[in-house]
């Protein structure tokens, strides 16, 4: 039987989910997903429950290739793409959970990262790992559980316990605890990753008090890492590819040369540049992070998160009441020509890069007795693309390389007047691909390689379809006006609740 599909499971914070490709057009053949609980124990803290998390992956991965129509034997390949940063720590005798995974979002350990700062470590990781202190990496996660759960530590120490990202959970559970491995991109999240050596870092172990050898092994994010074991599908499928969601979707946008980018346009921004074969240390608030590895070749990218881009317009729906639908956000704004000189900070917990204020709060400034609802709406969408203006200005001063195009999907890509309003702020073109499922595309891209359904990266470039191109339109002028307001309106902002 010809093995014309590959399966990607994107195991996302929210839920898991099996996205079948057909290899011949790269075409979403089937989606089957289901949500899993959020566990919050305690303010600020976050958990999922392993298990759970491994048994929906493993029920929507055979019911899309049930429902779909499709035999195992014709499935090439599975790629993985994960939540990052989240851990697991595991009996490797038992396959069982020691603890709840905490999840990236989870703020439990900052006490843990004020020590590590305390110690004078910030200039040190951040050249390690390229990373900031963060309770958001896994390390002092990890760190927790060995410390909290009652023996951890000392079956740690035995080499009982084994411990990874979600991508591990799934391999060593999917291989029947045959495999025991991360790839490059998961790894470089944890904060105890030497993203220039390429391996644990013994110091940064030592320091977070871990042993390596609960460690994974690290692996490329491309190339047969293993096989399922029977019972998961009818028959073994080769596992090629591996990479944290971000990263996937980097791919999945085909940005594989430096200088090229892509935003995601959620809940917040994700934006990931690529800098090609080496790491680029941030002296604008960026992260420096591995994107991938193809066999012994790793990429790297520069990342900056911008935390609230869509929920600005869920708060005018669901708290203020503006507009009924995220979609309506479209035409409310082209009622008018502009804001009005109105802007939105919607700083509401804080600014991500590059301002990094965590006092910082939201603001509506400029506000005349003209105006308007749609001065309101537009100024919230404009200011979306605004902060991802920010981004992409200091990876363009942190890489010196020049930026000529963005990538975009993710929800809030959907929305013409966005997307060029970002493609006339930015002064390049903005473009949206056929498939905005790019995460799991990214996914299937990398399984691909990985088993030969592509040769080459430059084989995959020609799957990569775009859809529509924004082109800019805006004097530059007008350009610089605007964004000269909304630097002023974004000072104002900051430092606000700091009582
Ligand atoms: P996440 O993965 O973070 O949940 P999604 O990629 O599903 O996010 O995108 C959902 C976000 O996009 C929501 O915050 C929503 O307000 C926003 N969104 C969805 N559609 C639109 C639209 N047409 N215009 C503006 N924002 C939108």
């Amino acid at each position: 039987m010809r093995k014309k599909y590959i399966i990607a499971l994107d195991q996302g914070t929210t839920s898991s989910r099996a996205v079948i490709f057909d290899t011949g057009t790269m075409e979403v053949k089937y989606i089957k997903s289901k949500p899993h609980k959020q566990i919050y124990p305690q303010p600020g803290w976050v958990e999922h429950d392993p298990e759970e998390i491994l048994a929906a992956q493993v029920e929507v991965m055979r019911e899309a290739v049930r429902d779909s129509g499709i035999s195992p034997c014709e499935v090439a390949c599975i790629g993985i793409t994960n939540q990052r940063e989240t851990v697991v720590v595991w009996d490797k005798s038992t396959g069982k959970p020691v603890y709840n995974a905490i999840v990236w979002q989870c703020r439990r350990t900052a006490g843990l990262c004020d020590r590590l700062k305390n110690d004078g470590l910030q200039e040190v990781i951040k050249e390690k790992t390229g990373l900031v202190i963060d309770a958001y990496f896994s390390g002092t996660k990890i760190q927790w559980i060995l410390d909290n759960v009652p023996g951890a530590s000392e079956m740690a120490r035995k080499g009982e316990l084994l411990a990874g990202t979600i991508d591990s959970w799934l391999v060593w559970n999917l291989t029947g605890g045959k495999l025991h491995v991360t790839d490059y991109s998961n790894a470089s999240r944890t904060m105890l990753y030497n993203i220039k050596n390429l391996d644990w870092d013994e110091d940064l172990l030592h320091k977070m008090d871990i042993p390596r050898s609960i460690m994974p092994r690290v692996v490329p994010s491309s190339g047969i890492i293993g096989e399922t074991c029977e019972d998961i599908l009818e028959s073994r499928v080769p596992i090629s590819g591996i990479a944290g969601d971000q990263q996937a979707a980097l791919f999945g946008q085909a940005c594989f040369d430096e200088g090229t980018a892509k935003n995601t346009y959620g809940t917040g921004c994700f934006i990931l540049m690529n800098t090609g074969k080496r790491p680029v240390e941030s002296r604008h608030g960026l992260l420096s992070t591995i994107a991938w590895a193809i066999g012994s070749e790793v990429e790297y990218a520069l990342e900056g998160s911008v935390f609230n881009a869509g929920s600005v317009i869920q708060w005018l729906r669901d708290e203020v009441g503006l507009i009924k639908t995220a979609r309506d956000s479209e035409a409310e704004a082209e009622k008018t020509g502009d804001t009005g000189g109105v802007y939105v900070v919607p700083a509401f917990t804080g600014l991500g890069t590059p301002y990094w204020d965590m006092y910082a709060r939201g603001l509506i400034i400029g506000i005349t007795r003209g105006t308007r609802k749609e001065h309101l709406v537009r100024a919230a969408l404009e200011s979306i693309a605004y902060q991802s203006m920010d981004v992409l200005e200091a990876m363009k001063a942190d890489s010196g390389m020049d930026v000529t195009e963005l990538k975009v999907d993710g929800g809030a890509s959907a929305n013409n007047f966005l997307m060029q309003f970002q493609a006339d702020i930015i002064n390049m073109n903005v473009i949206r691909p056929k498939i905005i499922e790019t995460t799991a595309l990214g996914a299937a891209f990398l399984a691909g390689l990985g088993t030969g359904t592509w040769e080459s990266k430059k084989d995959i470039q020609g799957k990569w379809v775009p859809d529509k191109v924004f082109i800019p339109s805006m004097d530059d002028d007008t350009r610089k006006r605007k964004y000269s307001g909304w630097k002023k309106a974004v000072e104002r902002s900051m430092n606000w609740d700091n009582s």
